[in-house]
């Protein structure tokens, strides 16, 4: 039998290694960038389009490359960090595998301009698939530039794994902001499709932090700092009344690098112990420092997890060094967290509430299924945001029909028997909704509900007929977290059609002229944060995309637990609900009805 083993050609190695080393557009950003950290620039410009499909350059005017490193720069464990094995114990770079430029040679076509201060010409190469199509003088500014055209062009399949634009250049936001805040002494901007979304002016960190997530954050910041012997501890955290929702802004950085580990998060998570309100998490730009041989530097490029000694002491020495810089900024737990509740999302009725009236129908004939009655109904409280449409058609067997279908399978009842009774409905501890049916009782989770029946009609909005918009009397601008910009833009017809009426104001502002009629008692800045929010977190495909975006508001908008409803409001309620045409379920599929028969309830009494 012949051998059977092939050494594998250079080319395929390389492709097989950029697999692991470039994953998406992101990837390549964050080895172009730190290539030029590495190269003691000053400045480092990032343009980009198409989240990074169509191009990745980064611009530095850092040492350059001679006319032979310009070539061999790009073969595989080409290093000018590390000489021996030795070095690694003792690294201050961020590269050190010589892996990078080899695996974005291997998978796109790219074009490099360097030329270093003691050379009069500099260089040009063009390399595709790994191959070197030219190499020629050519006059360019001190430094490097590196030009990365249309990733995967030779790979389809990883090509078509990308995700949308939205996502990718998220990606490309968080990566470029891991670097900038790692390094605010060196200024960077970044381009997207032309238009400048950064421009970072070399600062201390204070100044990175506001020039990345707005001017705002200067308040919120409490310094944060320690020096031992195995670590030094500089950053800031957040002000705890600033926590967030998500988890977005926590930041670690070791050495320089940035780093995730839960065990780290977790010290400073019970730092602010008793500090947070409940499923909020504080931000947080924290920089440790410990010599380079006392952590596992042989982390793979694209993992940001680490593992060091001592982990145990660090945990410790950073939990009370947090604890002490919020004691000293003297926020203690006294502090009001009213704002950032999520109850008083809701707010209370405009205008005089009426009270609450117990409402006779002396029309009501339970034998006669129409059972019209309710709606002659009035008085009480209306929805504090008028949401409710008090001309939905009362189709209550239709709910009830197909609610019985999927719970109960065969087991149905005679329509003419289902009809619900006017006696008025009954609601139970601020959170059910209950009523008197002809078989029995039946009990509708109120906030369950009208999340259903909002989600409709944002999706409706989405898909069919645009909502109405309510102008605001004081046009609102809006600052937002860029990341979280770019994914508006790219919504701006769905946002539209939901109802909002908006302009960019270039960079991250924008101008908000109206909102969704259903939303105007919602805080503007705070709801399209979460939509945002939640869009990016989110896997692409249109419809998915506006049935979360419907969802979404819906969640918002929606009343809740808790929230004390009038006759009128629980008959509308439901009402809608039966218009519905999945009125039994949550758009996450959660019973929304239970019923009780008649002959349950019976049993129990039987003995
Ligand atoms: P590594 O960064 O691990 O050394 P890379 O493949 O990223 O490997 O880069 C290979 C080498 O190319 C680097 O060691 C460095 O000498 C050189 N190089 C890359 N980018 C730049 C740059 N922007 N400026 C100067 N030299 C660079
Ligand atoms: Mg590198």
């Amino acid at each position: 039998m012949a051998d059977r083993i092939n050494i594998l050609p250079e080319t395929v190695a390389n492709q097989i290694a950029a697999g692991e080393v470039i994953q998406r557009p992101a990837s390549a950003v964050k080895e172009l960038i730190e290539n030029s950290v590495d190269a003691g620039s000053s400045f480092i410009r990032l343009i980009v389009k198409d989240a990074g499909k169509t191009l990745i350059q980064v611009i530095d005017n850092g040492i350059g490359m001679s006319e032979t490193d310009a070539r061999v720069c790009f073969e595989r464990h080409a290093t000018s960090k590390i000489n021996r094995a030795e070095d690694l114990f003792s690294l201050t770079t961020k590269g050190f595998r010589g892996e990078a430029l080899a695996s974005v040679a291997a998978v796109a076509q790219v074009e490099l301009k360097t030329r270093r201060e003691e050379d009069a010409v500099g260089t040009c190469i063009l390399i595709e698939g790994n191959e070197v199509r030219s190499q020629e003088p050519c006059t360019c500014p001190v430094g490097t530039s590196i030009s990365i055209k249309n990733l995967f062009f030779n790979i389809p399949a990883r090509r078509n794994f990308l995700k949308s634009n939205t996502v990718e250049a998220n990606h490309i936001i968080e990566e470029f902001q891991r670097i900038a805040l790692a390094h605010p002494e060196t200024g960077f901007s970044l381009h997207h499709n032309g238009e400048e979304i950064f421009h970072l002016e070399a600062g201390n960190l204070r100044q990175r932090i506001t020039g990345i997530f707005g001017n705002n954050y200067n308040e919120r910041l409490v310094p944060t700092e320690e020096e031992t012997d195995i670590v030094k501890i500089t950053g800031f955290v957040g002000k705890p009344q600033f926590a967030r929702k998500t988890r977005g802004e926590q930041f670690f950085f070791l050495n320089k690098r940035f780093i995730k580990n839960s065990y780290l998060n977790h010290a400073v998570q019970s730092a602010f112990q008793q500090l947070l309100p409940p499923d909020s998490f504080p931000s947080y730009f924290l920089f440790l420092d410990v010599p380079p041989s006392t952590i596992d530097i042989n982390i793979h490029p694209t993992k940001t997890e680490v593992k060091f000694e001592d982990d145990k002491h660090i945990y410790a020495i950073l939990k009370s060094t947090v604890r002490m810089a919020l004691g000293k900024y003297n926020i203690s737990p006294t502090i009001d967290f009213e704002q950032e509740s999520t109850i008083a999302f809701i707010p209370p009725p405009k205008g005089p509430v009426a009270e609450p009236v117990i409402m006779v129908d002396p029309t009501f004939n339970p034998f006669n299924t129409q059972s019209s009655g309710r709606q002659g109904y009035s008085g009480g409280s209306s929805y504090s945001n008028s949401v409710l449409n008090k001309q939905v058609p009362a189709n209550w067997d239709m709910l009830y029909r197909n609610h019985v279908n999927q719970e109960k399978g065969p087991e149905l009842i005679p329509e003419e028997e289902v009809s619900v009774s006017s006696k008025g409905f009954f609601q139970l501890h601020g959170r059910f909704v209950i009523c008197q049916i002809k078989s029995g009782l039946m009990i509708i989770e109120q906030q369950r509900a009208h999340e259903r029946i909002l989600y409709e009609k944002f999706l409706h909005n989405l898909e069919q007929q645009p909502a109405a918009t309510q102008k605001l009397l004081f046009p609102e601008t809006i600052t937002l977290p860029v990341n979280h910009s770019v994914a508006l833009n790219e919504l701006q017809q769905e946002l539209k059609d939901l109802g909002f009426d908006m302009q960019s104001l270039g960079g991250n502002s924008l101008v908000v002229y109206g909102v969704p009629v259903l939303l105007t008692d919602h805080p503007i800045a705070r709801e399209l944060e979460r939509i945002a929010e939640e869009l990016l977190t989110e896997t692409p495909g249109t419809n998915a995309r506006k049935e979360k975006l419907a969802l979404s508001l819906a969640r918002t908008a929606g009343i809740k637990t808790g929230k004390f409803l009038s006759q009128e409001e629980m008959s509308t309620l439901i009402d809608e609900l039966f218009a519905c045409t999945m009125p039994s379920v949550t758009p996450a599929g959660k019973p929304i009805v239970h019923t009780i028969r008649l002959e349950e309830i019976d049993r129990f009494f039987r003995s």
